[in-house]
């Protein structure tokens, strides 16, 4: 939902006609399209609006514009529109079409996305077929998206289907080297807004006749006559007020909804069913178009936090569109303390997040801060004395260090340049060592993270969160096997999958298929070690601790700690998690007094025979926006299979790479780096 931008980039505009741009530049860095990887697997450095050539080369953009779509005032309405009126204000190019935009950013050597709202409708956009694309609330108006004339189209209505496939093409058609879906959630929002709409006086959604035609469609498919009267006393389904009834319950949260009316789990179930459905179908039709055009089709969505935040119990699912998608791009925000729109670090770490989009799309994610947080920067005062800068340069950092990357969203001018400096020096960086990212990398790991999406982690996705966020903290490198639930995304669990980790443990076993539940007995079976919660589940006794079965061992923890630590930040948490840990495995790597604030994130290179260690320092103080560097980080790691023979450390925060000295003692290497500010990244070859 990049709902929230849209009034302050209109500011923005205005302001920025009088200010105008002229800030100094530096070199620039062209995406490169040889290789093996695809572009979108190597190293890019995305901005969320189309910037002029003097900013491109200011933050090293490759990708110009993850949302350069869509802007009201103008009445324009391409999926290039306020990207490229933007830009064209500031570099005074003028632009004949969209071809022509897109080609002029080809010709600089950048990539050029466009963008897609998938749920949200603007009069401006659509002109009259809002009134025909558009839900309604019960009473029969126009359902809203925000209260800035953003209204919700409807993902049951195939004319607004076609709508998007329409538009999705148009950045084909331009040569457009992404197509951004924004709000691919869509109806899934339904009945989220249904609760919200008493809160914040928006007119829900839900109720137009392809909702209520087509949820009486899936009715009548789904019970006979006889089930609808027993299990709802719906005694004529073709006539039955189905809006009165859904509408009853709207105000109530949905554990209590679905306790109070058992139809709405129902009511649920088919709008999520049919946005996904429709969704996949506009994924589908513009891939199959781009093919007949003899191009490239790269998709990626917004899916808000990947769908785990649970405002009001409601659960709007985001990656069950993760195999349908190349990659998530996605506005993050740190679910456990949703009400401060800038969590301070070192809690605020985004990794779990970020490891999960990967895993999911087996694909480089891309994050961004939330609208409200960036608008937020934008208008707190204190902000505007500039002090973001290295509070950005740590998200920036994390999200390079687990593979991802981190989006520039510098709107000129509110949004001060400075602010996103931290961020461009280490967009020069990974961009200068693009070769120690764009090799085969295996976290080479014996701990694994198995995230068995499906109805359980309704509840669980938080157990996730915490237990990764703790992992990361404890410098516990770990993989992160995604399966999915067998509806809508395939389950692909297999032995081989697990086989290689000494222990894994399992945020949610809760609803799991069958086939899941097997593969995780054998594999303890096998001599495996899994950690579990809820032991009932899989058939264990409700006992702390350990649990033979076969030549493995069922680690049970009945409190649920990953869920606690993710909600409490309570160190105790961590460490007895950890102690379970260690107690199976050697630890891969260990740096002193790194107290939650110094994070390695180390990757084995085989093909390179190297060892390359990322370094996050998280320790930044909010008020003044300082880093409280770290000297001297002394480090020990286990030996790589390879005969050490160098250890250097670059970083964007000083100038040349150094040697370290090192020592190497048995199975273990040592070596100390002798300075970390932000971001360091040190190469054991
Ligand atoms: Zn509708």
């Amino acid at each position: 939902m990049f709902q929230k931008k849209k009034s302050v980039v209109i500011v923005v505009v205005m302001i920025g006609l009088l200010v105008g741009s002229g800030l100094g530049t530096v070199g620039s860095f062209s995406p490169t399209k040889s290789g093996d990887l695809k572009w979108f697997e190597q190293i890019q450095v995305y901005d969320m609006l189309a910037l002029p050539p003097n900013d491109v080369r200011r933050y090293y953009v490759t990708v110009n514009g993850l949302w350069n779509g869509f802007y009201s005032p103008e009445n324009i309405s391409s999926p290039f529109a306020f990207g490229r009126y933007l830009e064209s204000l500031y570099s005074g190019q003028t632009y004949s079409s969209d071809e022509d935009f897109v080609s002029v950013q080809h010709e600089q050597g950048l990539l050029c996305p466009g963008t897609v709202l998938t749920t949200q409708g603007h009069r401006s956009l659509q002109g009259d077929l809002v009134e025909q694309y558009a839900c309604r609330s019960a009473e029969g108006e126009l359902a809203q998206w925000d209260f800035e004339g953003g209204v919700f189209m409807c993902s049951n209505n195939p004319g607004w289907i076609e709508w998007v496939i329409e538009q999705g093409k148009k950045i084909i058609d331009a040569d457009g080297d992404l197509i951004v879906l924004d709000e691919i959630q869509g109806n899934g929002f339904v009945v989220w807004f249904q609760w919200l709409s008493q809160y914040l006086g928006l007119r829900e959604s839900g109720f137009c006749q392809y909702c209520i035609g087509g949820f009486r469609e899936y009715l009548s498919e789904k019970y006979s006559p006889s089930e609808l009267l027993e299990l709802f006393g719906i005694d004529d389904i073709d006539s039955y007020d189905l809006t009165s009834r859904i509408a009853e319950t709207m105000s109530l949260k949905y554990t209590e909804r679905v306790a109070a009316d058992p139809l709405i789990e129902d009511y649920v179930s088919f709008q999520e069913w049919d946005n996904y459905e429709a969704k996949v179908h506009v994924i589908e039709e513009l891939r199959s178009y781009a093919a007949s055009e003899g191009k490239e089709c790269v998709v990626c969505a917004n899916s808000f936090a990947l769908g785990t935040p649970r405002t009001g119990d409601f659960w709007v699912k985001g990656l069950q569109f993760s195999e349908a998608l190349d990659f998530f791009c996605f506005e993050n925000e740190y679910g456990a303390e949703s009400d401060v729109l800038l969590p301070r670090f070192p809690r605020n770490k985004w990794v779990a997040w970020e490891k999960l989009a990967a895993a999911a799309t087996n694909s480089n994610p891309v994050v961004l801060l939330k609208a409200g947080a960036m608008q937020s920067i934008w208008e707190n005062p204190f902000f505007l004395l500039g002090k973001v800068n290295n509070y950005l340069a740590v998200h920036c950092a994390e999200a390079y260090a687990v593979g991802g990357s981190f989006a520039n969203w510098y709107v000129k001018p509110l949004d001060r340049w400075w602010k996103w400096m931290g961020c461009a020096r280490i967009y020069r960086f990974v961009l200068e060592h693009r070769e120690l990212y764009e090799v085969e990398s295996v976290v080479d790991s014996s701990v694994g993270v198995v995230y068995l999406y499906g109805e359980g982690m309704r509840e669980n996705s938080d157990s996730y969160l915490g237990l990764g966020q703790l992992l990361s903290e404890s410098n516990i490198p770990y993989e992160v096997v995604f399966d999915g639930d067998g509806i809508f995304l395939e389950e692909t669990l297999t032995l081989d999958m697990l086989n290689g980790f000494e222990v894994v443990i399992v945020p949610n076993v809760v609803d799991i298929t069958s086939a899941q539940e097997m593969v995780l007995n054998e594999y303890v079976q096998g001599g495996g070690i899994a950690i579990v919660n809820d032991p009932e589940e899989l058939g264990l006794d409700p006992v702390e601790g350990e649990q033979s079965y076969g030549d493995g061992v069922f680690y049970v923890m009945l409190e649920d700690k990953g869920w606690e630590y993710y909600h409490s930040y309570n160190d105790v948490y961590r460490q007895e998690v950890v102690e379970v840990v260690d107690s199976y495995v050697e630890r891969m790597i260990t740096i002193e007094n790194s107290n939650r604030k110094v994070v390695a994130y180390p990757y084995y290179q085989p093909e390179e025979e190297r060892v390359v260690v990322h370094l996050v320092n998280y320790d930044h103080h909010f008020l003044f926006d300082f880093m409280r560097p770290k000297f001297s980080v002394k480090i020990k790691m286990q030996k790589p299979v390879f005969d050490v023979s160098s250890v250097s450390v670059v970083s964007p925060d000083f100038p040349n790479s150094r040697e370290l000295e090192f020592v190497v003692e048995g199975d273990v290497v040592s070596f100390t780096v002798p300075l970390l500010r932000v971001y360091d990244v040190v190469i054991v070859e």
